[in-house]
């Protein structure tokens, strides 16, 4: 156990933890940032970031996060690389659990974003990176002249389906219901794209290949057929999962699809416990809002602890 009560505890460290711990670190708050195993967040799974205000030529991803990184760390951050498994928000002192080790804090930042969801198929996790990947505005580029499918029906999926018909020679949106669940104006965009078509009533029962990706099992839901499809690229675009099971149990409020709930400004249903990024955000989930409502929580909790 870490006997010193920190001020503030910043658990996450994609764009929204990051610039939480850049603003608490300037306002002297000396937070201590508790990064996870794998810090960064979904950039770190992005190549090129071209929208991020400032970088008039691309910034790659990995490297964007390891400058925020270091602006915190200037700045007096104290960063760990440990994953948080546990919280206890019962008491005025915050009590967090990362790396087997309790920390202690007057305020807490919660910034840990969301991930991508997965089949769950072993032959998806075996070929991940060869070929499997959960982001085309990352990876599109490697499929150049490429046959690739798209899983999903949503607005991801039929984005990631035109962004992927830049680079790629065709792509199959393969959706498990006969209607798409995405925006009419996606819809659209999407179905007047002749390098588009849709596999209606499917799922993926299985990837193909053993060192890339060669294909793909689609099986029909209704009939039960099934049919392998010849593709080198398989994208997920089946939604994001908040990372929050290491609140079970602490009483911060989630909404039903399991991200945190915001009260007023930044503010959960816990005093002195704010949040930002992704972990609440399903709408925008862009680094530049992220990063925004991290900033935005840092001074909350600034004002919070100035007050109590
Ligand atoms: P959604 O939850 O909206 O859609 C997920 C899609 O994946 C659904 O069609 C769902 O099917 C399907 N799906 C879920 N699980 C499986 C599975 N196991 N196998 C096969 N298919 C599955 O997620 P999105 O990421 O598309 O969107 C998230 C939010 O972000 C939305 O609010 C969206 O509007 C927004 N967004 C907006 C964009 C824009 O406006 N430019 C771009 C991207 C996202 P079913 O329909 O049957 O449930």
């Amino acid at each position: 156990m870490d006997t010193k009560v920190h001020k503030l505890i910043i658990i996450g460290s994609g764009p929204a933890g990051l610039t939480a711990a850049i603003y608490a670190a300037r306002a002297e708050l000396s937070p201590l940032l508790l990064a996870g195993v794998s810090y960064g967040g979904q950039l770190m799974l992005t190549s090129d970031v071209g929208n991020f205000p400032g970088f008039v030529e691309d910034i790659k991803g990995p490297v964007l996060m390891e400058r925020m990184l270091a602006q915190a760390k200037r700045f007096g951050a104290e960063t760990l690389l440990d994953d948080v498994t546990a919280v206890d928000f019962s008491g005025d002192t915050k009590k967090v659990i990362a790396g087997a080790k309790e920390y202690q804090a007057e305020a807490v930042i919660i910034a840990t974003g969301a991930s991508a969801k997965w089949l769950g198929l072993p032959s998806e996790e075996r070929l991940r990176g060869r070929g499997v990947s959960a982001c085309a505005n990352c990876d599109a580029f490697f499929f150049k002249g490429k046959d690739v499918i798209v899983v999903g029906g949503g607005d991801t999926a039929l984005e990631d389906a035109t962004v992927l018909t830049k680079f790629a020679s065709s792509v199959t949106v393969v959706v498990r219901r006969d209607v798409l669940k995405a925006s009419k104006i996606m819809q659209k965009r999407a179905t007047e794209n002749p390098k588009i078509k849709f596999v209606w009533d499917s799922a993926v029962a299985e990837i193909l290949g053993d060192e890339a990706v060669t294909g793909a099992r689609i099986k029909n839901l209704k009939t039960g057929a099934e049919t392998d499809l010849p593709v080198q690229g398989v994208f997920m675009a089946i939604g994001h999962e908040p990372n929050t099971k290491f609140l079970a149990g602490s009483g911060v409020e989630l909404d039903e699809k399991g991200y945190v709930k915001i009260f007023s400004g930044s503010r959960t249903n816990i005093d002195g416990v704010f949040v930002s990024g992704d972990v609440h955000d399903h709408v925008y989930r862009q680094a530049i809002t992220a990063a925004g409502a991290g900033a935005a929580a840092a001074i909350d909790a600034e004002r919070w602890l100035m007050h109590h």
